[in-house]
């Protein structure tokens, strides 16, 4: 298949349009509730709230998640008054798509826009029978790791649960075969956005919505340890940690939030976790930056460090973007890293890039982001529950 070029012309930039809404778009129609984000215990909520019985939430949950649809008309078992009445005060909307392309590999990315100024990608990687939703959790990102084109773009805000759940409703509409899997692994750190992403994983493995089990969803975190112990009582999906580094001093230049929360405490709480689910292994992701942590004794210092963690290693090759002040590591020298944990006894595996001549690929996703104050980042940073 070849790659289709972008259907939308280049996006004129923006002024900051001021603060942002919490969740929707901030026009006259974010006073109705979007049901779309809504799990089971808050649209049951919503339906007391209007003198309701709570099983409408069941009855809602499966219209619009496993039906896919997106008005209140055709959902016929609710009644015409009730539907009247929904359809004054609520909406099903996700998030639009600006633009879509395939790459020849036959990943699939969008850019979808959340609002006036800001859009967020979304890719879908088809591998086998296996169809891996990989979806965005904030527009940009505050983390800024030095060898991820996300972080360069800043950050503006958190998505809300109806613009993250909303990217795998429009998948699952757009696509001719089944999302499989989802992986919290596109634009953002997911942990920093900690409400919001829980509700959305709740509809992710919510039979009456897509089914998923916790398994099939896995989250990935740059490392914000006290998040990921609430993880593991509230949604102990599976859990993939942005490792990159066996040491602190290279890990603090490499992801800047080390310095906060130093390995030592990052493998603590990853042990805390497997206890919590026995039979899950962590995923440790690890970009191989040429002559930066690629060498023998990185590998030799990351087997030492990962022993007593239930552990996988994927390693990734440095996937580039303009400007980026890092090479990828030659073949030679990614094989011989993955040897070296083999031999150890770490499962490893070299993750292949996938899309990205569409710039689809691992922290290749930049979006359309109206980078706002430092003072906003350091927020969102210090945000950490
Ligand atoms: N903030 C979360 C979610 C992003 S996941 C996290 O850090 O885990 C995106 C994955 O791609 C992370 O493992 C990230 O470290 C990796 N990545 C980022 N930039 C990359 C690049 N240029 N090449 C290869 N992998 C990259």
């Amino acid at each position: 298949m070849m790659p289709q070029p972008v259907a939308a012309a280049p996006l004129p930039v923006r002024p900051d349009p001021g603060p942002a809404p919490g969740t929707g778009t901030g026009t006259g129609a974010a006073e109705r509730a979007n049901l779309l984000g809504m799990a089971r215990p808050r649209l049951e909520s919503y339906f007391e709230s209007l003198g309701e019985r709570p099983f409408r939430a069941r009855q809602v949950l499966k219209w619009i998640h496993a039906r896919g649809v997106s008005d209140f008309e055709p959902m016929t078992d609710l009644g015409r008054a009730l539907r009247a009445r929904l359809a004054e005060t609520a909406e099903i909307r996700a998030p639009a798509v600006e633009a879509h392309r395939t790459s020849a590999d036959g990943t699939r990315k969008w850019l979808l826009r959340v609002d006036s100024g800001n859009c967020v990608e979304m890719v879908f990687i088809p591998e086998g029978h296996r169809g891996t939703l990989c979806v965005s959790s904030q527009v940009g990102c505050p983390l800024d790791c030095a060898f991820c084109s996300t972080g360069r773009q800043g950050f503006n805000r958190n998505l809300s649960a109806a613009e993250i759940a909303g990217q795998l409703w429009l998948a699952v509409r757009a696509l001719d075969r089944p999302v499989t899997n989802v992986v919290l692994m596109g634009m953002g750190e997911p942990l920093l956005n900690f409400d919001a992403v829980t509700e959305a994983i709740d509809l992710m493995l919510e039979d009456l919505a897509y089914g998923l089990a916790r398994r099939r969803v896995t989250l990935s975190t740059a490392g914000v340890v006290p998040a990921i112990d609430r993880l593991a009582r509230r949604a102990p999906v599976s859990l993939a940690v942005s490792l990159h580094a066996p040491d602190d001093p290279l890990r603090d230049r490499l992801v800047p939030i080390n310095r906060k929360y130093p390995i030592a405490e990052l493998l603590a709480a990853c042990r805390r976790y497997a206890e919590a689910n026995p039979k899950q292994k962590i995923t440790f992701e690890y970009v191989m930056l040429d002559g930066v942590n690629d060498s023998p004794e990185h590998a030799r210092a990351l087997v030492a460090l990962l022993r007593p963690v239930p552990a996988k290693v994927n390693l990734i090759p440095f996937n580039p973007f303009p400007g980026a002040p890092f090479r990828r590591s030659p073949a030679a020298a990614v094989d011989g890293f993955r040897e070296r944990l083999n031999a150890a006894g770490i499962v490893a595996i070299t993750r292949r890039p996938r899309g990205d001549d569409i710039d689809a690929a691992c922290g290749q996703l930049a979006g359309e982001v109206i980078a706002r104050a430092a003072r906003v980042r350091r927020a969102a940073l210090a945000a950490v529950p």
